[in-house]
C-alpha cells in the first residue's frame, strides 16, 4: 500500500518515511507543493498526509487542486496550525483529518489505518474502468452506463477483477472468489466466466497471460 508525505522539514519527513515503512507501508516524500502535486498525479496512493506549510504551493493549494479534479484519495493533514479556525479550513477543503505537530506517532498511524479502511469503502462501492461500471452494493455491471445482464459467476469473476485493476489474477483465485456459493467448481468455469464477460462486455476488457492469469489493464 502507497503512501504519500507531504513534508518539507527534512528531519520530519525521512523519520515519518521510515516510521511508515517499518509500518509495512510503501512511501514516496515530496519535499515541496509541487513535488506533492506531481505525485498525486502519477501515482495511486492510499492515503497522503499533507503539511500545509510547504515551499511554492502551499499545502492548503494542493489540497484544493486535488479535490478540485475530484481525486478521493483520503488525505491527513499535519501541521503545527492549531488554531480550531485552521482546523476548520483545512476540513472544508476536504481534508480527512487533522494531526497538529507534535503528534503521537501511534495515535497518527491509527488514524491513518481508520482513513485507509474508509477510503477503501468509498471506493469499492462503485469500480469502473474501460466504460464497464460495477456497483459492488448493487450487484449491477453497466456498459457505456447501459444496463448488462450477467450470472452471478460473472459478476464475481468481474468484481474480482476490477478491485485488483492492473494485476493478474490466477485461476485459482478467481475460483477462490466463487467458493462462497458453489460447493463444487467445474474446471471450466472460470473459462466459462471469461468467455461471458468477453462477449458482453468487450473482447479487448480481460486479457489472459500464459501462467499469470487474467488482468483487466489499467484505465489510462
Ligand atoms: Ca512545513
Amino acid at each position: 500500500m502507497r503512501l504519500l508525505i507531504a513534508e518539507d522539514d527534512p528531519m520530519l519527513g525521512d523519520g515519518l518515511r521510515r516510521a511508515l515503512q517499518r509500518a509495512g507501508y510503501t512511501v514516496d516524500l515530496a519535499v515541496t507543493g509541487e513535488e506533492a502535486m506531481a505525485a498525486t498525479r502519477a501515482q495511486d496512493y492510499a492515503l497522503i498526509l499533507l503539511d500545509l506549510g510547504l515551499p511554492n504551493i502551499s499545502g492548503m493549494e494542493a489540497l484544493k487542486a486535488l479535490r478540485g479534479r475530484r481525486d478521493p484519495t483520503p488525505v491527513i493533514i499535519v501541521t503545527a496550525r492549531d488554531r480550531p479556525e485552521q482546523k476548520v479550513e483545512g476540513l472544508d477543503a476536504g481534508a480527512d483529518d487533522y494531526v497538529v505537530k507534535p503528534f503521537d506517532l501511534d495515535e497518527l498511524l491509527a488514524r491513518i489505518r481508520a482513513q485507509i479502511r474508509r477510503g477503501e469503502k468509498r471506493t469499492s462501492d462503485a469500480l469502473s474502468a474501460h466504460g464497464v461500471g460495477v456497483d459492488l452494493a448493487a450487484r449491477t455491471v453497466t456498459l457505456e452506463a447501459e444496463p448488462v445482464a450477467v450470472t452471478a459467476k460473472e459478476f464475481k469473476v468481474l468484481a474480482a477483477l476490477m478491485r485488483r485493476m492492473g494485476q493478474f489474477v490466477s485461476k485459482e483465485e478467481l475460483e477462490g472468489a466463487l467458493y462462497d456459493d458453489t460447493a463444487e467448481i467445474e474446471s471450466n468455469t472460470i473459462e466459462v466466466a471469461i468467455y461471458g464477460l468477453r462477449r458482453k462486455l468487450g473482447s479487448g476488457l480481460i486479457v489472459t497471460a500464459r501462467g499469470l492469469g487474467y488482468t483487466i489493464p489499467k484505465d489510462t
